[in-house]
């Protein structure tokens, strides 16, 4: 997935917002971007469960992320 710097011109850091307000940098061709849930509230991550989870929502970003 990454690349070495330069390689990609359009490749560059940007800030993503998560839905619990939690804000941390990642690399992406986007400017700016905007997740559900993040390491900081997900389960996967966290070992418990911040939010009801009403609409599979973690169940579609465990989909998407491959987890
Ligand atoms: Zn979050």
């Amino acid at each position: 997935m990454f690349v070495k710097a330069g390689i990609h011109p359009e490749f560059k850091i940007t800030k993503v917002t998560c839905a619990c307000g939690e804000t941390f940098e990642t690399g992406s061709v986007k400017e700016n971007l905007r997740v559900e849930i993040c390491s900081k509230c997900h389960p996967f991550f966290t070992g418990k469960q911040k939010f009801v989870d009403t609409g599979g929502r973690v169940e579609r970003f465990k989909k998407k992320y491959n987890m």
